[in-house]
């Protein structure tokens, strides 16, 4: 069966050594109806197992493991993240600007899981000026630096506006931030 990220990340959650139902929930940040899906297809595809247990003061408590199936499971991902992280770098410093971008459009969220798995974090992404491959980050689509709410912001209108030259592949889901619109020519 094909996982998709939140059933990894729940399943990230439990590797994590999270075992409670309320504890996956704030730490993978999902619905109650959500987590109660994505535990019931982990549970029946085998990949965890759950059982009860009694609180302190008499409460029931749901503690969820993962079987040795989810565990293999998620090494497995954990390898293919590693991997796929050794060869963003080497882009990276190959300055393949273009290539790493089509990794991203094909899987939108694998820097965020890379994050979420601790194979890589926000500090290495910046040092390697690599921000831009997170996903739900609003970029300047020329330097990549992150467009705030409240910084000004150009599109393609706006560059055509002042018939300048729009920069390759530039669409109008894109903006640019005021350096380098101001560095456009005509
Ligand atoms: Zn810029």
């Amino acid at each position: 069966m094909e996982l998709d990220t939140n059933d990894l990340k729940v399943m990230g959650a439990v590797k994590k050594g999270i075992t409670t139902f309320g504890g996956i929930k704030n730490g993978v940040n999902l619905k109650k109806d959500e987590l109660v899906k994505i535990l019931d297809i982990l549970d029946n595809s085998e990949l965890i197992r759950s059982s009860s247990s009694t609180g302190l003061f008499g409460q029931k408590k749901l503690i969820i493991e993962l079987t040795g199936k989810g565990d293999e499971k998620i090494e497995e991902y954990l390898e293919i993240l590693r991997d796929k992280w050794r060869e963003m770098i080497d882009l990276a410093i190959a300055g393949e600007r273009a290539q790493l971008d089509q990794i991203i459009t094909e899987n939108p969220y694998m820097v965020n899981m890379m994050v979420f798995f601790g194979v890589t974090d926000l500090p290495t992404l910046s040092r390697l000026n690599l921000r831009f491959l997170l996903e739900g980050k609003h970029l300047c689509y020329k330097c990549k630096k992150e467009l705030k709410r409240f910084m000004q912001k150009f599109s393609v209108s706006d560059v055509r506006k002042f018939n300048f030259k729009l920069p390759r592949g530039m669409t109008t889901r894109d903006d640019l931030c005021a350096d380098c619109f101001n560095k456009l020519t005509r």
